[in-house]
């Protein structure tokens, strides 16, 4: 099992390296990505996940296929998990929004952040080809926070209200 590194592990908070455009589909990479894609299937309640939280200081994140479906209001099972190296937000919206935010590395906590409520970003995908995808909604905040995992942000740090789950009614 792929394990995810929690909050106190120092991995989470250093600024994560880009990878070398020559690495890109290199057998490297191939098995840091197949590392990502089993640790996110392995929980129930993940919608993405970043490198570092595998303990990989690489600048990755995925996205669940099944988040992607619900943003696109599809039907269909069980897409593939979207990959993306090297990731820039290209645009974020003005209107904001407060959302109920959680993250697999701060295990049971959540609390409200203020997210932009539309986000582009601008990656290369597994095949090393560069790619720009829109999105709005739980994508747009999915894509706020992968990126500041990479640049060594919980959410906790900017949040309200967070609280133990236990505690939510
Ligand atoms: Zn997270």
């Amino acid at each position: 099992m792929v394990e995810i590194v929690q909050k106190n592990n120092p991995v989470l908070r250093q600024k994560a390296t880009e990878v070398n455009v020559s690495e890109l589909t290199s057998p490297r990479i191939r098995q840091v990505l197949a590392d990502m894609k089993k640790a996110l299937a392995s929980q129930e309640d993940g919608v993405a996940l970043a490198a570092p939280q595998i303990g990989i200081p690489l600048r990755i994140f995925i996205v669940a296929g099944f988040a992607l479906a619900e943003e696109l209001q599809e039907s269909k099972d069980r897409p593939d998990d979207l990959v993306f190296i090297n990731p820039v937000i290209t645009k974020l919206s003005k209107d904001k929004a407060e959302l109920e935010e959680g993250c697999l590395s701060v295990r049971n906590f959540y609390g409200k952040t203020l997210r932009s409520t539309k986000a582009i970003v601008r990656a290369y995908n597994e095949k090393g080809k560069i790619f720009q995808r829109g999105g709005s909604g739980l994508l747009a905040q999915i894509f706020q926070h992968e990126t500041d995992h990479l640049d060594g942000i919980l959410f906790i740090d900017h949040a309200k209200d967070v609280r133990e789950a236990d505690t939510i009614k």
